[in-house]
């Protein structure tokens, strides 16, 4: 009972941390994101935003075990590695970028339809009933 108590401590400390950093997220990246669904080990070079999204995938590597796949919501480890990854950052400001996680399972198996879903989903934690827009806004 005191471990279950206390690893619902630790959720809703998780929860708290997570919520605000899509705050703090939120407020820096404005209304529009320009976002990159990416193979992972996929070369960045090149990117219009590579520094950023080198700098959130660094985070996501630096602590796997905190990071779920926004699909299937495994927990990653050595066992279960990355497949791919979701960047996005502030169309209008991009001084810092989110990476989020979709496990080799989900990446080679899951349909194109369902990782769209999941991506919307991720995305709309940022931008409340945003949409894709494949022409960036313009
Ligand atoms: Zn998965």
């Amino acid at each position: 009972m005191i471990a279950t108590l206390q690893q619902t401590a630790a959720n809703r400390a998780v929860r708290r941390r997570e919520a605000a950093e899509i705050g703090r997220y939120r407020r820096r990246a404005g209304r529009a994101l320009d976002t990159t669904l990416i193979e992972a080990g996929a070369p960045l070079d090149g990117h219009a935003h590579v520094d950023i999204f080198r700098k959130a995938v660094g985070e996501v590597y630096r602590r796997p075990s905190s990071v779920k796949c926004i699909i299937c919501g495994c927990a990653f480890s050595s066992e279960q590695p990355f497949g791919a990854f979701l960047f996005s950052c502030g169309a209008d400001r991009p001084t810092m970028a989110s990476a989020s996680a979709i496990c080799v399972a989900c990446w080679h198996d899951a349909p194109f339809c369902e990782i769209e879903l999941a991506a919307v989903r991720i995305l709309r934690r940022i931008v409340p009933n945003g949409v894709f827009d494949p022409a960036g806004g313009s």
